[in-house]
């Protein structure tokens, strides 16, 4: 089979074109941090090609509003970061259980940090799912990823029906909030966990981005 290359692809297929045009600008820009980075610190790669040793692991959300890194001023080594859509901690997901396993007893990061953030749209849906009167099954990656998540906010709205009275940003907020509780406290219920937990301390906290302030604000107070 021939091989196309990339300007075969730019002239018969027009839709390559802003794909391209989109990796070119990210490479342009890659090539401008790395000539910065360099002429400001010579050593900077060459320390980083000897290994990292990050403190702290940071699960956030997907949403590209939500930089982890530079949120909170992190260079590269800094964070050891896992995102996936509503930065869900599902035990069984191998995905993002690898990452933890590696955070935990390879890298032996002393903090974990669930970040979520308001206006997750991953939250929203799983908020419709939860408050619809009937949900049509479906099979599709999203709707099985947030499952566990709707069906825990469904049980909360049974169980606090005044969180429904609340105006749409301070109950979509509540709903981020109680994601990150969820996820919380799925991590903090795996074996893995629990057992790093018996050789050495390791803090786990939840914290919430706001996408209109930019402020990053750790969550209080006791998991429901
Ligand atoms: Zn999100």
């Amino acid at each position: 089979m021939r091989q196309f290359t990339t300007t075969d692809l730019l002239q018969q297929e027009p839709q390559y074109a802003t794909s391209r045009m989109t990796l070119d600008l990210l490479i342009a820009r890659n090539r401008g941090w790395a000539t910065h980075a360099r002429r400001s610190d010579p050593g900077y790669f060459r320390r980083h090609q000897t290994g990292q040793s990050p403190r702290c692991l940071w699960i956030g959300c997907a949403d590209s509003r939500v930089p982890a890194e530079s949120m909170v001023q992190a260079g590269p080594g800094e964070l050891f970061v896992l995102r996936n859509v509503a930065n869900q901690v599902l035990p069984d997901d191998d995905g993002i259980m690898s990452g933890v396993y590696y955070a935990l007893t390879a890298l032996k990061v002393d903090t974990i940090i669930v970040c979520g953030h308001t206006r997750c749209g991953g939250v929203a849906y799983a908020t419709q799912q939860a408050t619809a009167s009937q949900v049509p099954q479906q099979n599709d990656p999203l709707y099985r990823q947030l499952t566990p998540l709707s069906q825990h906010l469904r049980g909360s709205l049974e169980s606090r029906p005044q969180w429904l009275q609340l105006d749409e940003e301070a109950f979509q907020r509540q709903m981020v909030e109680q994601n990150v509780r969820l996820q919380i406290n799925q991590l903090a219920a795996t074996p893995l966990f629990q057992s790093v937990l018996q050789e050495r301390p390791v803090a786990l906290y939840g914290c919430i981005y706001d996408l209109g302030t930019g402020r990053l604000d750790v969550l209080e107070g006791d998991t429901p």
